[in-house]
C-alpha cells in the first residue's frame, strides 16, 4: 500500500479573542499501512462548532482543552479506506472524533457505523447527531415545555436551535426565535414554522420580544448569553425553565466588560419567580440518543423536522468557516467537506 499524507490543522497558538489564521499550522503527516486491527480512515465530513473556542483555551472544564503542536479535535464522518479489523469493511462509513485531518489510522474504539440508506451521511454530525440530541434532551427533559408554553429559543436558525424551536412547536407551544440576519429570521418563520422570530441586531430587540411573547416566556433556551439573555430574562414567567445550553456572544472576550454587578438582579428574580436554570452538557444524555434518533428520524421522514447545513469545501477553509460561527456567518449547521462524500454523487 502506498503511505498516504494526512494533511492536519494544528493549534499553533493559544489564539487571544477570534481566532486567527495564524494560530493555526497545517502539517502534512506521513501514514504507514494500518497495523494489526487497525484502520485507514479518510475524513469527509468535518463538523465545526462553538465549543472547539473552548478547548483551545489551557482552562480546565468539562473536557480536556487541545495543547498546542497537536491536531484540533473535532467530530467526523469518514469511510474506511483500508482495515484490518474483522469489525469494519472498507467503503464503511463511521462517526468518530478524529479530529481536523484529512485521514487517520484509527484502532476502531468509539467509532459508530452508519447506514446511508437511512440518513444522508453528513446529518449524523447535526441533525441526527450531537447538535441534534443537545437541542431534544435540553429542550424536552430541562425546558420540559407543555402544551400552549411560550418557548424562547437563540441562535434559532442554527445546528441546536433549529432543532430546538421545532420540537417546541411539535410540542404544542407557541416558538419565538432570535436570530441575527433577517433572512434567518424569515427562514425560522417560514421554513421551520416558528410563531416569530427577532433580530438580536434590532435596538429594538425588547420591545419586539414583548409583542411576540404576550403572555411572558415560560421557557427558554439559552446559545448566546449577553444582550440577548439581558433582553429576555425580565419575560420570563413565574416558574419558567431556562436550559442553558450555551453563552456563544462570550466564547472570544478577552476581558469583561465594566458593568453594574447585576446578581442581587438576577438572583431576586430567580427567587421571587421560582426559574429554574440548569445547564447542559450533552454527555449525560448518552441514555437519551435511542429515543432522541427514533423521534427525530420519524419527523425528518414525515416532513414535521426540517434541517439546513452549510457545507464549506476545503480542511483549508475550517480556520475562517470556524471564525463565521461568531459572526453568524452560517446558516445551518457548519461542516467543512474535506473530501468528495461518495454518497452524494
Ligand atoms: P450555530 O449553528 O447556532 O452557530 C452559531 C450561531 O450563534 C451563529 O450562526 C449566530 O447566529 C449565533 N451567534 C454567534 N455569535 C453571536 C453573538 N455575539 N450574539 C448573538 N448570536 C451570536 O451553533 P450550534 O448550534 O452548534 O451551537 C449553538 C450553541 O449551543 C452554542 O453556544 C454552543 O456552544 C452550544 N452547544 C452546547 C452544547 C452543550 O452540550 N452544552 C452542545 C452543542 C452546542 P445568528 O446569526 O442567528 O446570530
Amino acid at each position: 500500500m502506498k503511505p498516504v499524507i494526512s494533511r492536519q490543522v494544528i493549534l499553533a497558538n493559544r489564539p487571544i479573542g477570534v481566532p486567527q489564521a495564524s494560530d493555526f499550522s497545517i502539517n502534512e503527516k506521513v501514514l504507514g499501512a494500518p497495523g494489526p486491527g487497525e484502520l485507514l480512515l479518510r475524513t469527509i465530513y468535518l463538523s465545526l462548532d462553538p465549543y472547539m473556542r473552548g478547548r483551545m483555551n489551557a482552562v480546565a472544564s468539562y473536557a480536556p482543552y487541545v495543547q498546542t503542536g497537536e491536531v484540533m479535535v473535532g467530530g467526523t464522518v469518514s469511510i474506511v479506506e483500508a482495515s484490518n479489523s474483522p469489525s469494519f469493511s472498507i467503503g464503511d462509513f463511521v462517526l468518530g472524533h478524529t479530529g481536523w485531518q484529512s485521514h487517520v489510522l484509527h484502532d476502531g474504539t468509539g467509532l459508530r457505523k452508519l447506514d446511508p440508506r437511512q440518513a444522508p451521511i453528513s446529518t449524523a454530525l447535526g441533525v441526527l447527531g450531537m447538535p441534534g440530541l443537545t437541542a431534544y434532551a435540553g429542550l424536552l427533559d430541562i425546558g420540559q415545555p407543555k402544551q400552549s408554553d411560550t418557548v424562547v429559543v437563540s441562535a434559532a436558525t442554527g445546528a441546536v436551535g433549529g432543532v430546538v424551536g421545532q420540537l417546541a412547536r411539535i410540542s404544542g407551544c407557541r416558538v419565538v426565535g432570535i436570530a441575527g440576519a433577517k433572512e434567518k429570521c424569515s427562514y425560522a418563520v417560514e421554513e421551520l414554522g416558528y410563531h416569530a422570530c427577532v433580530s438580536h441586531h434590532s435596538p429594538d430587540l425588547k420591545n419586539q420580544l414583548a409583542e411576540a411573547c404576550p403572555d411572558g416566556v415560560d421557557v427558554y433556551f439559552e446559545n448566546v448569553g449577553g444582550i440577548v439573555f439581558d433582553a429576555v430574562f425580565d419575560y420570563l414567567n413565574v416558574g419558567a425553565r431556562m436550559t442553558v445550553c450555551g453563552m456563544i456572544s462570550h466564547y472570544n472576550e478577552t476581558a469583561r466588560s465594566p458593568e453594574p454587578d447585576r446578581l442581587p438582579r438576577i438572583m431576586r428574580a430567580i427567587l421571587t419567580r421560582r426559574l429554574k436554570i440548569q445547564g447542559i452538557i450533552v454527555f449525560d444524555y448518552a441514555h437519551r440518543e435511542p429515543d432522541f434518533l427514533a423521534d427525530v428520524s420519524k419527523w425528518i421522514r414525515n416532513g414535521e423536522l426540517r434541517y439546513r447545513e452549510d457545507i464549506v469545501d476545503g480542511l483549508d477553509n475550517a480556520v475562517s468557516a470556524f471564525q463565521g460561527l461568531f459572526t453568524g456567518n452560517n446558516f445551518g449547521k457548519l461542516l467543512i467537506r474535506v473530501s468528495d462524500d461518495p454518497t452524494r454523487e
